[in-house]
Order: structure tokens, then C-alpha cells, then sequence
């Protein structure tokens, strides 16, 4: 993968770290999971992804005004890049079918959100 800060194709995403799960631009402290690709199975980072997605849509479905969701983002600054560079919370690096494979994702999504009863259209 391309480094953000260097540009070379060094950038690697660490085997352990911190996914960020951002609805619509927001999310709440408790939006985020841990992974680990040495040790979880693919249906246990699902499942913390689907625990943060039922905890924050069960928060959403008590506003006044909800928004149509538009968009659900992973992201992680849990990369490293062999050329040393330092990446950091600005760096936003979606770990979509690196984490979570595109289609899990879509699925999971899919299930919390009727679950609930709202709206998404990714
Ligand atoms: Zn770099």
C-alpha cells in the first residue's frame, strides 16, 4: 500500500491494532474494536464489528433527527511503513478488505441496520 506521508508502496497494516468505526462522520468513544490477524477468525472481528454497530444504532434510533446513513467507515492508523514514516491519528486509512473483507462488511451492516429498523444506504 502507498505511505501518506512518503508516497513509496511501504506501507504495511500492523497485525494487531485498533479499528475506528465512523457513521456519517461520527462516532462515539465506544466506536471502535480491537483485531488481531494472527490469532481472530474472520467471524470474531464481524462480530465486534456488529457489537459496535448494534450499540451505536441503538443510541441513533433515540435521536429526533436521524439522517439517512450514508456512510460507515473503518479506518485504522495501526500501519507501519518501512521507510519509518510516523502515522497517526490524521491519517484515516480505511481497512475495508484488509480487516474486514468488503462483503462481510456490506452484510453486517445490512443485518444491524434492519435489526433496528434505519435506514442505510452505503
Ligand atoms: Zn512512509
Amino acid at each position: 500500500m502507498y505511505c501518506p506521508i512518503c508516497f513509496n508502496n511501504t506501507l504495511k497494516l500492523a497485525h494487531s491494532g485498533v479499528v475506528k468505526v465512523t457513521i456519517n462522520g461520527k462516532s462515539k468513544p465506544t466506536s471502535q474494536f480491537i483485531y488481531n490477524l494472527k490469532s481472530d477468525k474472520q467471524e470474531q472481528i464481524n462480530s465486534r464489528l456488529k457489537d459496535v454497530l448494534t450499540e451505536y444504532f441503538q443510541w441513533y434510533k433515540t435521536l429526533q433527527n436521524r439522517d439517512l446513513i450514508k456512510n460507515i467507515d473503518l479506518t485504522s492508523y495501526d500501519f507501519i511503513c518501512s521507510e519509518g514514516c510516523k502515522i497517526s491519528l490524521n491519517h484515516k486509512i480505511s481497512v475495508i478488505d484488509l480487516v474486514v473483507p468488503q462483503a462481510d462488511f456490506k452484510n453486517v451492516s445490512q443485518q444491524v441496520a434492519d435489526e433496528h429498523d434505519i435506514s442505510i444506504a452505503l
